[in-house]
């Protein structure tokens, strides 16, 4: 499958307030929740840029939050307006895909890559 496929989106939708439904062109389905979205946002303004740290506390994150909007950007990113009036992070699609938090790929994150022969 060539890697374009895989982080090149085909359907992008919010499915629920909290919800955020991407459809990839190789047809793997990712749902993220508006949560983790809002904390792994990696602007100038919710992580310092120099250090890496991050500045955003989830804490101070309201009940209610929710996805007011998403919009491609560019060929590889995603721009997402949270009802905090936080709408400045940018997201890649590749790291999207790569942090997608199904069971699938989480399991197949979570292991080393398969070798013939070595289950006990
Ligand atoms: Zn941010
Ligand atoms: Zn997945």
């Amino acid at each position: 499958m060539p890697q374009d496929e895989r982080t090149q989106l085909q359907e992008l939708e919010v499915l629920h307030p909290d919800t955020l439904l991407l459809v990839w062109k190789d047809g793997h389905e990712t749902l993220y929740r508006h949560r983790a979205l809002r904390e792994s946002c990696a602007c100038a303004a919710c992580v310092d840029e120099w250090s890496s740290k991050a500045i955003l506390d989830p804490a101070t994150l309201p009940e209610d939050l929710t996805i007011l909007r998403c919009d491609r950007t560019g060929r590889y990113g995603l721009n997402i307006a949270f009802s905090d009036g936080h709408s400045s992070g940018i997201y890649s699609l590749r790291s999207l895909r790569d942090e997608c938090p199904c069971r699938e790929c989480t399991l197949t994150r979570g292991k080393p890559p398969q070798v013939e022969g070595t289950d006990s």
